[in-house]
């Protein structure tokens, strides 16, 4: 079977944007005003900045203390994780759609009757690992100072940041930040592992469902 040699964790080749593509920004809200906006680490945001000691909310300048921050996160990785658990699997062929989440005795076989559709996770075991991956990957210091991370916004977006900022304030903010980023980090990196050992486990079932 090949899922396993597909999962690479380090595929070093592909940067994050590539790998990230699909994965889905992770929205934070304001405790204090309840504005929400995405955050995408230490980077230009209308919505908030990054201070010496954690997120700010522009809106009204509260600062996100780091349990208003690990909470978001881990139940934000929990609705993933329920998304992926819910298991519907939908018919790769486009006429058809069939969407179910029940599995045909003939595993991955469309159970509309005359397709010859394959059946296969909406939600792969592969982009839930991601998604944590680009989790991780926003309270990692380095990637940050090297701004390595996956843009969350593009030219002509709307809300594209009014102000870039320096690589130096980069630099200090993910030093001053370290610890609350190495806290976050750590509560994704339990659901990581988890989820890596899985992917292991289930291997089997899942190198059956990829024709
Ligand atoms: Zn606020
Ligand atoms: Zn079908």
């Amino acid at each position: 079977g090949n899922s396993i040699n597909n999962l690479q964790p380090l595929e070093t080749t592909i940067s994050d944007v590539e790998r990230f593509a699909t994965s889905a920004i992770l929205e934070l809200s304001c405790p204090m005003c309840s504005k929400q906006f995405p955050f995408g680490g230490i980077v230009a945001s209308n919505y908030y900045k990054m201070c010496f000691n954690g997120i700010q909310c522009k809106g009204c300048d509260h600062i996100l203390s780091p349990i208003q921050l690990t909470a978001q996160l881990e139940a934000t990785i929990r609705v993933h994780i329920s998304l992926y658990y819910a298991g519907w699997l939908i018919c790769d062929d486009l006429a058809c759609g069939t969407v179910t989440r029940q599995m045909s005795v003939f595993g991955k076989r469309c159970l509309n009757e005359g397709c010859t559709g394959v059946m296969r996770y909406k939600y792969s075991d592969k982009q839930l690992y991601n998604q944590l991956l680009y989790f991780d990957s926003l309270f990692d210091i380095e990637k940050n100072k090297k701004e390595e991370l996956k843009p969350i916004y593009h030219d002509g977006d709307m809300d594209f940041p009014n102000e870039a900022l320096t690589e130096s304030s980069i630099r200090a903010l993910a030093e001053q930040n370290r610890e609350l980023f190495e806290i976050s980090r750590s509560v994704i990196q339990k659901y990581l592992s988890e989820c890596g050992r899985r992917y292991v486990d289930m291997g089997g079932i899942f190198d059956f469902m990829s024709a």
